[in-house]
């Protein structure tokens, strides 16, 4: 399976991407949670064109991505799984909760760096939240992902068919924490016990400030509970509260060129 699953990497990777969105956007158009405050339209073309930007960005830059570096990683024997005699079974399981955990922290850290924040607030300018929110983000954010996540590749030695699973499961959870839909509560309430429901990862997009500094996690939603960042309800409700941050509200700054330059500017000093 691991032969198949790798020799077929590209297709699992956009069967997933585009099946998800579809089966998301559908949701949102069926059952929104909000109503949007912004051109759908606007928002679509900015988000989407970020993405495009972000995949040609990396494909350039690192020819070899996540699996291809967890692959040099097992011929060379470096890293703690090769030093461990862990079963294939639980080595698989055990390097998807670490990748986890590892997101988890990383993105902990883009908020409480100055630095760092520059750029990750680029992802947290959007005035709504829907399922192409969740591919928004900066392209120097995603270098910088890209290379700790190499990093926790090679020191854990994570087996490729892992790390593969991993990034298809996070795009898919971003994709879907991020969407405008509809869960009942009782039904929130049990998935919140293993996952991140959209619902929980609205709480990170409120413009209050103490709200967007909590729930870092996007797949599990059990690092937020024990590390003490969980928050369970925006303040003002789901449809009372306002997303974005307080210093860019307007669309018209918000544009591709517009939210590149984010970094750079001199209201990304706040908080
Ligand atoms: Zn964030
Ligand atoms: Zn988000």
């Amino acid at each position: 399976m691991n032969t198949f699953v790798l020799g077929n990497e590209v297709a699992i990777r956009l069967g997933f991407f585009f099946g998800i969105f579809f089966i998301m956007a559908l949701w949102e158009g069926i059952a929104p949670r909000r109503p949007l405050s912004q051109s759908k339209k606007t928002r679509w073309f900015v988000n989407i064109g970020i993405t495009i930007l972000n995949t040609a960005i990396l494909r350039l830059v690192f020819s070899a991505g996540a699996v291809g570096t967890a692959l040099i990683a097992q011929s060379r024997g470096w890293s703690i799984f090769h030093l461990v005699d862990v079963p294939f079974g639980l080595e698989v399981v055990l390097s998807v909760l670490l990748l986890d955990l590892v997101i988890y922290l990383q993105h902990a850290s883009f908020h409480f760096f100055p630095l760092l924040w520059r750029l990750h607030l680029m992802h947290h300018t959007d005035l709504d939240l829907d399922v192409t929110s969740g591919a928004r983000f900066h392209p120097l954010e995603m270098l910088l992902s890209m290379v700790i996540k190499f990093g926790a590749v090679f020191i854990l030695g994570t087996p490729a068919l892992s790390v593969l699973i991993f990034e298809v499961v996070l795009n898919a959870t971003s994709m879907f924490n991020h969407a405008n839909v509809v869960i009942p509560k009782p039904i929130d309430r049990l998935l919140r016990l293993l996952i991140v429901t959209p619902d929980m990862h609205r709480v990170h997009h409120s413009v209050i400030i103490r709200e967007h500094h909590s729930n870092f996690g996007f797949n599990l939603s059990w690092w937020d509970r024990i590390l003490g960042t969980y928050r369970a309800q925006p303040k003002e409700g789901h449809l009372g509260m306002t997303l974005g941050l307080a210093n860019y509200r307007r669309q018209d700054e918000l544009g591709i060129f517009g939210i590149l330059s984010v970094p750079f500017g001199k209201r990304a000093a706040g908080r």
